[in-house]
């Protein structure tokens, strides 16, 4: 039977008890009211009860009671026990996370959005030199280095900041932050040290190699072209590999020149210089046309934007995406180039009728030595080297190539540049 069902019944018998005694007595009124009195005061009693114990917290077993109080007090009783249960298990599971944020080898600091500092672990304390009492702190009071300013700054957080670590400039840090719940972030700062070291060598071994490599080759150069003028065409063997000798030669040329030019790349300083764009891709296009023919190429200068940036560099860049536009369609296609500017930046647009790129090749195709193997382009001469080149040039002038590219029927090769990146004529 239900608590409230079991309170009716009692309190229905009590007044029936009452009914019946004040009928024989005549006593009823001053009867029922006894009861009522007693009723209230038995329930004024259990409240007062109730109100100690919860004021108290409800420690411990509750006082003994009967009927729908022992209920009340059950049904509490119980839900403290479950949440003590559930804290307790939240407060392990929360040392857990802090022991094993503690162990990690990276710096790992909670910031909240004043971009102060909620909380961070052993390595942060170690690496980026931020002690216990910096609790509360704004980080770009503690860590000064500008590229971490602007990076915290500027919200966009897909790429982690280089930086060295500001106890060790010896020490080089990858820091990435993590947007998460209501306006926190998660800095983690990563040791990066011996990959940035792997990455120089690498870097270095290929320029050296490159260079060294030059000098030879154009002994061999030299010879071959010796030889050459010197064959009288008496046998057709020793024309044909100085011929095929003079072909591998220029290409290894090529690979060098091309590697050289990347290792300067990832190595020079940036220049800072206004270029006169629509100038110089007419340029490219005579140079260019002397080679394949005027009819093949088509240049539309939509605007005469300038951009700041290094002449050299892009200019190496459009030749690549030119050369590939002609190298890889048909020789009866047009190619054609759209210098334009929009709202959203300036664009250069390289347009070919040829064969197209699968989209998985498109998106390897600016990585280092990867060529698209089909039976003709394995017959057209290529480094592979061509679209690191230009990836490499767009990022240091801030800009990206989009490639669009339809199977058997074209590409589109469009270099998109910020609009900060216009040079002053145009900007006044
Ligand atoms: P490569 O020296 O081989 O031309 P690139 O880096 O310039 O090297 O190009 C990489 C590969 O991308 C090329 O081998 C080719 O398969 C493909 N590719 C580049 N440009 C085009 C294009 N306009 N149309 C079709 N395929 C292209």
């Amino acid at each position: 039977m239900g608590i409230w069902r079991r309170e009716i019944i009692t309190f229905l018998l009590l007044f029936s008890v009452i009914c019946v005694i004040g009928l024989f007595t005549k006593l009823f009124v001053p009867l029922l009211l006894i009861l009522t009195l007693s009723l209230l005061f038995q329930h004024l009693y259990q409240i007062n009860r109730f109100e100690k114990w919860l004021r108290t917290g409800g420690q411990g077993n509750y006082p003994k009671t009967t009927g729908a109080w022992e209920e009340l007090y059950y049904h509490v009783y119980r839900i403290k026990k479950n949440n003590k249960r559930r804290k307790k298990k939240l407060s392990k599971m929360v040392d857990q996370f802090r022991e094993s944020t503690e162990a990690l080898p990276d710096a790992a600091v909670v910031l909240n959005a004043g971009d102060e500092i909620e909380w961070a672990n052993k390595a942060a304390r170690e690496v980026l030199g931020l002690r216990q009492g910096d609790k509360g702190q704004r980080i770009p009071n503690l860590i000064r280095f500008p590229e971490f300013i602007q990076y915290l700054k500027s919200k966009q957080y897909d790429e982690p900041v280089i930086m060295p670590s500001p106890l060790n400039n010896q020490i080089i840090l990858a820091v990435r932050i993590i947007n998460y719940g209501a306006g926190l972030r998660l800095l983690l700062a990563q040791d990066v040290t011996q990959l940035k070291q792997m990455e120089r060598m690498r870097k270095d071994f290929v320029a050296n190699v490159s260079h060294e490599l030059r000098t030879p080759l154009t002994v061999l150069k030299g010879y071959i072209e010796t030889l050459q003028d010197m064959d009288e065409q008496v046998s057709p063997l020793l024309t044909n590999s100085l011929k095929n000798m003079q072909g591998q030669t220029d290409r290894m040329q090529h690979l060098v020149d091309d590697l050289l030019l990347l290792a300067h790349l990832e190595t020079k300083n940036k220049k800072h210089e206004v270029i006169d764009i629509p100038t110089l891709l007419t340029q490219i296009c005579h140079e260019t046309e002397a080679t394949v023919g005027e009819e093949r190429i088509k240049l539309t200068l939509n605007c005469d934007a300038n951009l700041v940036g290094e002449e050299n560099e892009l200019r190496s860049a459009f030749t690549n995406l030119l050369s590939n536009a002609l190298k890889y369609s048909p020789e009866d296609t047009l190619v054609q180039l759209h210098w334009y500017q929009t709202e959203d930046g300036v664009f250069l647009d390289v347009i070919d009728q040829g064969e197209g790129i699968a989209l998985t090749d498109i998106l390897r195709v600016t990585e280092r030595f990867y060529r698209v193997e089909t039976k003709r382009s394995k017959k057209i001469n290529g480094t592979g080297l061509g679209l690191a080149i230009v990836k490499h040039v767009l990022m240091r002038h801030d800009a990206q190539l989009i490639i669009r590219s339809e199977l058997g029927k074209g590409s589109c090769f469009k270099c998109a540049f910020p609009l900060k990146r216009l040079g002053n004529k145009t900007n006044n």
